[in-house]
């Protein structure tokens, strides 16, 4: 099998929505790109369809899909949202902010893992939209990355992953914000934060109050941290090894060190100048890294460098989802001041 790739200039746009479309009414797989990271898509209504997204992206069935919609009756048809929550989310959708809501029947076992409860997103992209608009249904879609891999956030990079996977994919460049939404839980008092992503918390807090955040939202649980280890398993993680420093001044001692010579540093514009070797900068401005971040994974991995070490960045407005996604991408966090360079020798074995 291999993907058409539908292009979006403008004598095409109309032309490659419709195949597109067609494509998710006959129970296919469709990538898109939404304003967070792309997409990899089916008809929610339709089990079928929806395993072929599992299978595309190596998923494991207990991970369920988020399903997009384009209008306020789609949302009615898939989820129960009380009338409160519904005059919010006027305000705010489309936008990258994702409720996890009670889901009705019209929603099948297999895209909520077999639970009772969905997530809900419409997005804030007129591909997207136009895409669910024409194919009448809401779309399941999860990020198109590979399992366990970096978001994919430029179309050329989807193409490269999924071409032999997918039905088609829609060529539509880089993406607005590069990291996913952010996902609330609304089934309970006070709403929670499952992840942190592109809809900032400040925002959040402005909207519904004081939300609370869970305990996994900060990306630690699933690394290695130094001394403190308990690795369970990794996420948008790029193939090569890479070394969050927190501390950073920590990280510009390091990036600046003979020792670093095997590493690609993953820094800001600011840090830049400290790195003796090889660099990637991600930006001047947490928008900007964000932006640049998933790319930069993979950049990381076409590059000759062993490993990679980033730093950290502040958790406020998107700097939240960033850090989340830094620390889970991480092989090993390193976290206090001590032998950074014996914990680092005895990681790049
Ligand atoms: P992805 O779109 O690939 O970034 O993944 C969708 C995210 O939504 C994953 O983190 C899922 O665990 C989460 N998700 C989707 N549906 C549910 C649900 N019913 N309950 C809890 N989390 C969900
Ligand atoms: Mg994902």
């Amino acid at each position: 099998m291999s993907a058409s790739i539908l292009k979006i200039d403008e004598k095409d746009l109309h032309k490659s929505l419709d195949t597109a479309a067609n494509i998710i009414k006959n129970g296919g797989t469709v990538v898109f790109p939404t304003e967070t990271v792309y997409g990899l898509g089916a008809n929610a209504y339709d089990p079928e369809a929806c395993l072929k997204i599992f299978k595309a992206k190596n998923r494991p069935a207990d991970n369920p899909l988020i399903v997009t919609v384009s209008n306020f009756d789609m949302v009615n048809e898939v989820a129960y949202i009380d009338a409160d929550l519904l005059k919010i989310m006027k305000k705010v959708w489309p936008g990258p902010l994702t409720l996890l809501l009670k889901k009705k029947d019209s929603i099948p076992s297999i895209v909520a893992s077999g639970m009772d409860t969905v997530c809900v997103r419409f997005p804030d992209n007129q591909i997207a939209l136009s895409l669910i608009e024409k194919s009448g249904v809401p779309i399941a879609a999860p990020s198109a990355n590979l399992s366990t891999k970096p978001s994919i956030v430029d179309s050329n990079d989807a193409i490269e992953d999924l071409k032999d996977r997918v039905d088609a994919i829609i060529d539509a460049g880089r993406v607005r914000y590069g990291v996913e939404s952010t996902i609330l839980d609304a089934t309970k008092k006070p709403y929670e934060l499952l992840r942190p992503g592109a809809f900032s918390v400040e925002d959040l807090n402005k909207l519904f109050g004081k939300i609370s955040i869970n305990e996994a939202a900060k990306g630690y649980k699933e690394s290695k941290v130094a001394l403190t280890p308990g690795m369970k398993y990794r996420h948008y993680a790029p193939s090569k090894r890479l070394f969050l420093i927190e501390n950073e001044e920590q990280f510009k001692k390091f990036i600046s060190s003979e020792r670093s010579k095997p590493f690609t540093a993953l820094c800001s514009e600011e840090n830049a100048k400290y790195a003796k070797y090889e660099k990637i900068i991600l930006g001047s401005d947490i928008y900007e890294v964000a932006h640049n971040l998933f790319y930069a994974f993979r950049e990381l991995d076409k590059g000759n460098n062993k490993f990679g070490v980033i730093q950290s960045f502040p958790e406020n407005s998107i700097g939240f989802g960033v850090m989340n996604r830094v620390r889970k991408a991480s092989y090993l966090i390193i976290k206090e001041n001590g032998d950074l360079n014996g914990i680092i020798d005895a990681n790049i074995q």
